[in-house]
């Protein structure tokens, strides 16, 4: 594990270097002048798994050092550090992500121990799919058998009643199971899937699994709430609410108990058929919810025309939020607007008690997010519920003192 960090202040390095060994990470190389650490990517682009880099710098300033992680074809993460107010560290974020560079997260100066922990955890959790992005190349073929061999397993995010504490459903997020490369994360089969033609394929293999898996709990007495992603492409089939409730009732499981959560990666001229497939969804009492609300196409429009019930509000607003006015504003609104609208607010990206306190007192009704748990295999989630049982009764106590 190579971490390289770019910054003009010494100082700032050494201090940024201590504070990585104390979480075990040892390997980490320092440059003050950003051209040194541009000429080692030239070299070996591959050779580190993860930048931090400062933009206030003199001769290359950061913005340039991002656009040049991108020319040598750099497929490690990416922090951007930097004591310059969020509205910039945020811009810088977007344009490494327009690069198709994997952002971690902004820190700014002084870098707090417990941001970098969780940063570091987000590395850690990313590092298996990183790898395979490097040493693996997947095919369209391969995807196919993978959807055919059910070498597909879903995890499940729970999500909690910002209130109460109460668990109320989970959020089906679909791995596979690869025989070479480990787990891989959607972020690198999805667009495969998009771009052949089996985005309904994989749906429907992922609902399946959802549906037995709610019925499995179920039996269990654990009755919770089951939502799954599907993208407005899969909406365009008429068809599609007579499969969903088929699979349900052959499951067992109540339309009521499903969510399903949409969104839209590419922009709908002509949404008619959508919009027919989501009303007679809603009829049946199925839950729909507009996910990453406030990112892409999925937007204000949207919100008017389909007859959404939960609002997800992306994490790209949510982590972070009480440190940055900008976001904390965007927030307010957005939960305010839900609320007159008679829809349940979700926040997903929870990941410090301090992005919880906000969401909580700004009004939003489910939380979703590391803070709470990870996204994790179905018979781990026992065990993960006593732990936030208690733990909540921990914050509760805390919140009322
Ligand atoms: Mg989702």
């Amino acid at each position: 594990m190579n971490l390289m960090l770019v910054d003009d202040e010494g100082f700032a390095i050494k201090l940024l270097t201590r504070q990585l060994a104390q979480l075990g990470y040892d390997s980490v190389q320092g440059y003050e002048r950003a051209a040194d650490a541009m000429a080692v990517l030239d070299t070996d682009a591959h050779g580190v798994d993860l930048v931090f880099c400062d933009l206030q710098m003199p001769e290359v300033d950061g913005v340039e050092f991002v656009r040049h992680l991108a020319h040598v074809g750099y497929r490690g993460a990416l922090v951007v550090v930097s004591g310059e107010d969020d509205r910039i560290l945020h811009a810088a974020e977007k344009l490494a992500q327009a690069h198709r560079i994997q952002v971690l997260g902004v820190l700014s100066k002084p870098v707090e121990p417990q941001r970098l922990r969780l940063i570091m955890d987000r590395f850690d959790a990313h590092r298996g799919s990183a790898d395979s992005r490097s040493s693996h190349f997947f095919s369209a073929s391969e995807f196919r058998r993978a959807i055919h061999d059910k070498a597909l397993v879903n995890h499940y995010q729970p999500k909690v009643a910002m209130d109460t504490g109460a668990l109320l459903g989970v959020e089906a997020l679909v791995r596979w199971q690869h025989p070479q490369a480990g787990l891989v994360y959607p972020d690198q089969f999805i667009p495969l899937a998009e771009e052949n033609g089996l985005i309904d394929a994989l749906t429907v293999v992922v609902l399946e699994k959802a549906l037995e898996q709610a019925r499995a709990w179920q039996d269990a007495g654990l009755s919770l709430h089951m939502a799954v992603n599907v993208s407005m492409d899969n909406l365009a089939a008429l068809d599609f609410p007579d499969m969903v409730a088929e699979q349900a009732a052959r499951a067992g499981v109540a339309l009521t108990a499903l969510t399903l959560e949409v969104t839209e990666s590419r922009l709908m001229r002509d949404m008619r058929t959508q919009l027919d497939t989501l009303a007679r969804l809603r009829l049946r009492r199925v839950s729909l919810s507009i996910d990453d609300f406030g990112t892409g196409h999925s937007s204000l429009v949207q919100l008017r025309d389909l007859p959404f019930n939960e609002l997800k509000l992306d994490r790209g607003f949510v982590t972070g939020a009480a440190h940055n006015e900008s976001l904390k504003a965007i927030v307010a609104a957005t939960l305010a607007m839900a609320g007159k609208l008679g829809m349940t607010s979700v926040a997903e990206g929870v990941e410090t008690l301090e992005d919880w306190t906000l969401l909580h007192a700004l009004g939003c009704d489910v939380a979703q997010g590391y803070f709470v748990a990870r996204p994790m295999p179905a018979q781990d989630l026992p065990a993960w519920l006593q732990e936030w049982q208690s733990r909540w009764r921990g914050l509760a106590n805390g919140m009322t003192a």
